[in-house]
This record gives C-alpha cells, structure tokens and sequence, in this order.
C-alpha cells in the first residue's frame, strides 16, 4: 500500500471534512504502486474549484488559480504544490487535441474514464484503498499499457496520447498492448494536430527514459511519423569491420548508454542520422561514411529547428554531434585543441567524452579500447584545468588591442592572427604570456 505524503494527506483531509469527497490519481498512484520515484501529487474531487478555494483558505493553505477553466487549482502544503481537479468529463474534441468544453462530474468513476491508460486511471485514498474499474493494477502488474476504452477513439480525441504511451515505453519499460499499438501506428498521422512544442516535450522525456532503447526500436513507426529521419536509419546496414548494429540499433544503444540528459540523448539520436546519405562503398567493398558528421549535424540542426528547441539545447547538441568522430588523443596538446573547438567549455567536453565512450561501447568489441580512451581524455581534462591553461582566445594573454598595435588594419587578418597565437599556445611552442605572444604575434604577421 502506497505511503502518501503528509501533504496529500492534508489537502485530502481538508476537503473531506469540508463534504467532500477527494482521491489520489494520476502518475503518483501509477508511480507508488510501481515503487518509483514519486513526484507531483495529482489530487481529483467532487468540490468545484471555488469550493476547494475558500476551503483551502480556510485551513491556512495558499492556491494559485493554475487551470480553473478546466477545474485545477494548484494548493501549496507544507511547501509543496499538488494540483487538484474537479472530477471531469470531457466534451467532443473537435479539433483532435483539446475538448471543446469540459463539464464537471460528481462521479470518481466518469473522472477515471476520461483518463488516457488504464495505468493512469487509478484512484488511491489513505481508507477506501485502491479504486481499479479498468484493470489498472493487472495493466500494471503485466506492464502493458492499454487506453481506458478503444484506442481509436482515444487517439482520434487527442493524438498526444500516442506519443505519451511511447513515452511511457521508455520510462516504465512498458509495452504498448496489441490494439492500442495497433490504432497508435495506424493513427500517428493525428500527431500533425499536436503543437511541436508538446511533441519536444514528450520526445525530450522518451529520449531520457530508462528503457530509450526498446522505445526507440519498438515504437520507431510511429516515432517516425514526428522524426522521419528515423526511417532512413533503420535497417541500413552498416557493412564495416566497426560495427554490429544497423544505424538505427547502433544509434539505440548509445541513447540508453549515456546520462539521461535531454543535450546528451538528443546528441547521441543524431550522432550517425547523416550515415545513410553519407554512405558509400570503396572498392574492397566495405563501407565508408566520411563525413557523415557533418550531414548529421545539418539533419540535427533540422529537427531542433523545427521542433523549437530553446537555443542553449540546440548548440550543444550540434557541437557534440558535430564532434562526436573528431580524433582526441589523451594528450594535453590534443585535448586543448577540441577545448577551443568546443568553446572553452568543460562540461561540454565531458558530454563528449560520454558520447564517443557510449559510441565505442555500442560498436564491435574490437572498438572496446575506444571507450578507455574516453576515460582517459576525462583525466588529461582535469591536468588541463588544473594547470589552469589556455584554450580559448578570451584566455590568451594578448588581444586584439595587441595585434592593431603592431600596425595591422581592423579586419580579418586580427582574428587569424589571434587563432594562429592560440594555436602557438596549445602546442606549447610559446608561453601564455604576453611578451612571448607579442614577438610570435610580429613573427607571424611579418610571414603573411
Ligand atoms: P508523469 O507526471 O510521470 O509524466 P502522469 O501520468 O502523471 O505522468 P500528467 O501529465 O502529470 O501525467 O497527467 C496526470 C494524469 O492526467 C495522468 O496520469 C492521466 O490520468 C491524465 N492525463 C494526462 N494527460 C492526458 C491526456 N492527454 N489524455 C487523457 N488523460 C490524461
Ligand atoms: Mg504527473
């Protein structure tokens, strides 16, 4: 039995013993009877917002009018906010995303039907138990997900519910149940009807999920339909001694092989997206990919694009996948080189570090010492900070001012000039000082 907080007991207690009737729904219920970890508390009840409200204020507790059109009400206790809904059932749902008008129940029972899986349509209270009118416990148990009445209609009312039901896939390491996955392929044309920003927000979770491999690989006909980069990929074969994958497999793999961070897990989707283009086959038959990297990134730079990923998430993805083949070797001349590649950044380099490891990891065992390596860059890393180096130009000890004063006009020549400096500098040819700098500056400018 699932241990509520004392704060869904609080909001529970204060609407019972105002008349009403309140239960546990939604992920939390899903989430404590499956023994993960628990997050927001969903609470649904028979009082109307309004009614909720002057309670709440009543007992002390502060809300924030979050949703009331369709009936929520955020409550915040002891410190944490849990969102409470009226009991719901909803209108048609004409355009294929919202319910055109929602209207208010008195019934827990009509509440859990308008619920999208059966998973997600149970009701727990501290006394009464479990509430299960659709089979929830033994979806749960089985781990299949299953929509609360047929799927056609479910997904034909709101598409968003497809891809929820992958993303559940890769959180839960559910499968989708025979018919629903059935109406989810033959319905993912529906996802035009979803905003790109709710689809990025499902595919950021899929993608971070604990089981991205098996989603990726069992929902990619309908992932396809919002990714149809994803088709091109699946079953090309990747004849080369590296690799014993297809794109698609090999690209699922490394997915689940690094941290669940949405830059890493897009980086590593999108990391070989531009072999099928890129590919051909040289004269001893095998194949090659030169520079399947940068088609990669162009197709990365796509998606991102069209989804609307904020920027921070989009350059960071396309520097790693730009990157993610670059030869590194462990030493501290090479290591500051993709540094100043990738701006400086340190933890950028990290992510690197775990995206070519997870690559290495994902290919034949031959390329096992590949994943070594990874581990290898990560300590020349920290000597490289530690030493407290430079490796981009803002760290250079001289600067533009530097290069002007040696007579050159402004233009392109005072950039060049500062990079060949830098350059100098992560060779170790030339000291990072700015005497040093200023005769390598004289000496190289005098050659052009
Ligand atoms: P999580 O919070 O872990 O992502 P969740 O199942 O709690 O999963 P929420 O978006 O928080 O998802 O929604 C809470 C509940 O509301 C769900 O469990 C489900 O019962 C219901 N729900 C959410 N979105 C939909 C939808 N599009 N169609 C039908 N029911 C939905
Ligand atoms: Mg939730």
């Amino acid at each position: 039995e699932a241990a509520l907080p004392p704060s869904a007991l609080t909001v529970l207690e204060v609407l019972e013993e105002g008349g009403f009737e309140a239960w546990c729904v939604g992920g939390f219920v899903r989430d404590a009877l499956l023994g993960r970890p628990l997050h927001d508390v969903d609470v649904a009840t028979d009082a109307r917002w309004q009614e909720a409200q002057s309670l709440f204020a009543a007992a002390g507790l502060r809300t924030h009018e979050t949703g009331v059109a369709h009936g929520t009400l955020t409550v915040v206790a002891g410190g944490e906010p849990l969102e409470v809904t009226t009991y719901r059932v909803d209108g048609p749902y004409g355009d294929g995303r919202h319910p055109d008008a929602v209207s208010f129940s008195t019934s827990i029972e009509e509440d859990l039907a308008r619920r999208d899986y059966t998973v997600n349509a149970l009701a727990y209270h501290p006394q009464r138990g479990l509430l299960d009118p659709f089979g929830g416990l033994a979806d749960l148990g089985a781990g299949v997900l299953r929509t609360v009445g047929d799927p056609r209609k479910r997904f034909e009312e709101d598409a968003l519910r497809i891809l929820r039901g992958c993303r559940f896939v890769s959180q839960l390491g559910f499968v989708l149940e025979e018919e629903t996955w059935a109406a989810a392929v033959s319905q993912k044309s529906l996802l035009a009807r979803v905003s790109v920003e709710r689809i990025r927000a499902e595919l950021d979770g899929l993608l971070c999920g604990a089981h991205a491999r098996e989603a990726l690989l069992g929902c990619v006909d309908v992932l396809s339909f919002a990714l149809p980069e994803l088709a091109a990929m699946r079953g090309f074969p990747q004849a080369t001694p590296y690799h014993i994958y297809d794109v698609l497999e090999h690209t699922a793999w490394v997915v689940q092989r690094v941290p669940a961070e949405p830059a890493l897990r897009w980086a590593a989707l999108c990391h070989d997206m531009g072999k099928p283009a890129a590919a051909f086959t040289g004269p001893d038959g095998v194949g090659h990919f030169y520079g399947h990297a940068a088609v990669s990134v162009e197709l990365a730079r796509g998606i991102l694009e069209r989804l609307k990923a904020p920027g921070a998430l989009r350059e960071e993805v396309l520097a790693l996948v730009r990157r993610h083949d670059d030869v590194v070797e462990a030493t501290p001349r090479s290591v500051k080189r993709m540094l100043g590649r990738l701006g400086g950044d340190p933890a950028l380099f990290r992510m690197l570090c775990a995206l070519k490891r997870a690559d290495a990891l994902a290919q034949a065992p031959r390329c096992a010492p590949r994943a070594e390596l990874a581990d290898e860059l990560e300590r020349v890393l920290d000597e490289v900070l530690a030493a407290d180096e430079a490796f981009t130009l803002a760290q250079l000890a001289v600067g533009g001012r530097d290069v002007l004063a040696l007579g050159v006009e402004p233009g392109p020549t005072v950039g060049a000039a500062l990079h060949a400096a830098l350059d100098a500098v992560t060779d170790e040819r030339v000291p990072n000082e700015a005497e040093a700098l200023r005769a390598f500056l004289a000496a190289w400018l005098a050659g052009q």
